[in-house]
């Protein structure tokens, strides 16, 4: 039996067509501060949407449940309607939810990316005038979209927990690929980073993709070249032979590097030198291809450059589904206090409408956002960075992104 009660107003919206004026939208609220910062995010998108098209459009919330309020529902935290109607309804946008990475079905999130099948995740990374940070002047000069795999990545996370796990994969290292010099089973953690040729190619041609469709300058290749055996590698070759297969890219005069017929640049870099040159000429780079670990590194130091963890947005992408989420966790000991900054949710909220084709009323959000800011205008965590803030709590905030609409 369904819990759910669809709202009878709206339309889902169908994969590869116009999205309906009214479209079905489902959200999850979230644990810990998703009660202060998803209510706001609505609110934010109401008014954008509304200011952009009047009464001819319209979002019709579907709230699902997953986390600690799944639980009062449903007495389990990842609900099997919950992941039905996630992939019946294709966009959806969540809080972020609590839960540490251990045992060997990993976080409710992680859980959540493999039941749906969501392989990529973009994390755009963009500073803002009027928001000075700890390490940037000029924090504006920071436009650039992240994407890195979350399917692919080590497949033999308990081994440590399991000594008797731990010798047999020694044992094989040792007697069948002639490994020396490892140490004993009882001090040895160890994981087997898995890169397949398949996951790596989905990730390399949705970014370049997405550098298309977005007008972007150069799509970067960000690997673990010092290494060349390392697993982290590959996305270079099988990269650069995406760019020329299926794009049609060709070679420049700047040693590997590709070229698309609109201009758009397939360049690569070693993490280490891209984290360094990212932060020393931010205009360089555009839209990032990496891989796991490498990826979730990246991204949170670039967004901690441009403004603290509250401001980072997010995206979980398949070939047919799209879930938008808060980049920070749940921040338990701010939970209801009206305090917390809802900006990571309302940018990804940002994205959900880009995604769904309603520019108009993206722009609105990220026009009053910046406004807000160049005032110095800001809840606890920006002021922190700003000279003379204006502090408010998260609902304050967002009303005042709303007045600057
Ligand atoms: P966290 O919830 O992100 O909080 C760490 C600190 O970051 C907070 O104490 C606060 O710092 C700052 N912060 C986070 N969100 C903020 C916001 N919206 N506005 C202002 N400041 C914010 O990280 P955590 O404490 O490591 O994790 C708590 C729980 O969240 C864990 O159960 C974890 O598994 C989960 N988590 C979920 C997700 C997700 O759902 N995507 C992501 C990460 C973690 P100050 O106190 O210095 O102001």
């Amino acid at each position: 039996m369904r819990l759910i009660q669809i709202p009878t107003e709206g339309t889902r919206i169908e994969p590869n067509l116009a999205c309906p004026d009214h479209p079905i939208i489902p959200f999850i609220e979230g644990d810990g501060i998703g009660i202060d910062i998803t209510p706001v995010m609505q609110a934010v998108t109401n008014a954008a949407v509304h200011k952009a098209y009047g009464h001819e459009r319209q979002i019709c919330w579907l709230e699902l449940f997953c986390g600690d309020k799944a639980i009062q529902h449903y007495g389990e935290r990842l609900p099997q309607e919950t992941l039905e109607l996630l992939r019946e309804y294709g966009v959806s946008i969540k809080g972020p939810l609590s839960g540490s990475c251990t045992g060997s079905q990993g976080s409710l999130n992680t859980q959540l990316r493999q039941e749906l099948g969501l392989y990529a995740c973009l994390r755009p990374v963009r500073g803002f005038y009027g928001l000075p940070t700890t390490a940037l002047k000029t924090p504006d000069l920071v436009n650039m979209v992240l994407f890195h795999n979350t399917l692919d990545g080590s497949i033999a996370t308990t081994i440590h927990d399991e000594w008797i796990e731990t010798r047999k994969v020694i044992h094989f290292l040792q007697e069948e690929m002639g490994a020396k010099n490892m140490r004993s089973p009882e001090t040895l953690s160890t994981s087997l980073p898995a890169v397949s040729r398949e996951g790596t190619e989905r990730l390399v041609r949705l970014a370049i993709q997405y550098a298309i469709d977005h007008n972007r300058k150069s799509v970067t290749l960000v690997h673990q070249g010092a290494q060349p055996k390392a697993p982290e590698t590959s996305i270079l070759n099988w990269g650069y032979e995406i760019a020329r297969n299926e794009f049609g890219a060709t070679h420049t005069d700047q040693g590997c590097w590709l070229q698309l017929q609109n201009g758009v640049v397939i360049k690569d870099m070693i993490a280490d030198a891209f984290l360094q040159q990212a932060i020393l000429h931010p205009c360089d780079y555009d839209v990032i291809a990496t891989l796991n670990l490498n990826g979730d590194y990246l991204s949170d130091a670039l967004a901690a450059k441009v403004g603290e963890i509250g401001l980072a947005p997010g995206a979980h992408l398949s070939d047919t589904l799209a879930m938008f989420e808060a980049t920070h966790g749940t921040a338990p000991k701010y939970a209801g206090q009206d305090k917390v900054n809802p900006s990571s949710l309302i940018l990804s909220a940002e994205m959900l409408l880009r995604h769904i084709g309603w520019k108009e009323a993206a722009e609105r959000i990220a026009q009053a956002f910046a406004a807000t800011l160049s005032e110095q205008i800001a809840t606890y965590d920006f002021a922190r960075l700003m000279p003379r803030p204006q502090v408010m709590g998260t609902h304050s905030f967002g009303m005042a992104i709303i007045a600057r609409m």
